[in-house]
């Protein structure tokens, strides 16, 4: 990873719309450069929040989408074989650590645990990252601050962040946003009209009451804005709302059933 820092720069403001006061907490977690952790289900704005963050504070942001597969070498770096022997590249939060950047590590418990132990000295007092095949020990940045994402609802046993290491942010606690809010969301995302927002809204709200009953996961924000997207671009709203909202959370025929339902009841 190259070290110019202003590829990491969020240039225009994403759009963001605050449910609470989670704008000043992040501020004032920012300002005392503690790690924070966002909760919350997929699709309900965590990424969005950070993105907006990193731009409001004016700092880059290294994003790392975590994997099962991911080792710790994924994020502080390896040595590399070339044509002129070996050299060393740094991984994202080495990166992020040097420039002074926002690493958001998004759904941080796909890691394995032996990986993400890797995070724990630059979250307390000493914010160092030992990288130790190269037998150096980085200070961080001032500007430095790790925040990881992840989404409850998949926890499991198998799957679960350490206290040791969840004792070490200031966490914030996401939800999907209330159905006016979300209205509201949805129609400055897409530009489509209020009152069609509210109805995509409706159905989302009528998915989430299924959450336990059959289905994993409620119909996030995002799927209603994709949903909006394809009515705006001409397709018709029950055949957008089927394939945007109803075919992707299930492959249960009588929830698919009981959604399509819900849909011919509010077009
Ligand atoms: P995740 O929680 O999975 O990180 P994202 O932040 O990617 O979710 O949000 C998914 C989409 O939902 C965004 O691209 C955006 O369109 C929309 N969205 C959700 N919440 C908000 C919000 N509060 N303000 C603006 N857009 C939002």
């Amino acid at each position: 990873m190259t070290t110019d820092k202003e590829q990491y720069k969020v240039h225009a403001e994403p759009f963001y719309q605050p449910q609470g006061d989670e704008v000043e907490l992040y501020e004032a977690a920012y300002a005392a450069r503690l790690p924070v952790m966002v909760k919350g289900p997929t699709g309900c704005g965590k990424s969005r929040f950070v993105e907006h963050m990193a731009w409001k504070l004016g700092k880059p942001l290294i994003t790392v989408a975590c994997n099962e597969d991911m080792t710790a070498s994924d994020l502080v770096g390896r040595y590399l074989l070339d044509a002129n022997g070996t050299r060393w590249l740094d991984g994202p939060l080495t990166t992020a650590a040097r420039i002074g950047a926002i690493c958001y590590l998004d759904e941080v418990v796909e890691a394995r645990q032996d990986t993400t132990v890797v995070i724990h000295p630059l979250t307390d007092h000493r914010r160092t990252l030992p990288l130790d095949k190269k037998g150096e020990l980085i200070e961080a940045h001032a500007d430095f601050q790790l925040v990881i994402s992840y989404n409850p609802g998949y926890q499991s046993l198998m799957k679960d962040l350490k206290q040791s290491t969840k004792q070490r942010f200031a966490a914030f606690e996401f939800d999907y946003p209330l159905p006016e809010v979300e209205t509201s969301i949805v129609a400055k995302e897409t530009g489509i009209d209020t009152e069609l927002a509210a109805k995509l809204v409706t159905i989302g709200g009528a998915a989430r009451n299924l959450k336990g009953h059959g289905l994993d996961e409620g119909i996030s924000t995002r799927l209603l804005t994709y949903a909006a997207a394809l009515i705006k671009g001409g397709v018709e709203a029950k055949a957008a709302c089927r394939m945007a909202l109803v075919r992707p959370i299930t492959d249960d025929v009588d929830i698919r059933d009981t959604l399509d339902h819900a849909i011919d009841a509010t077009f």
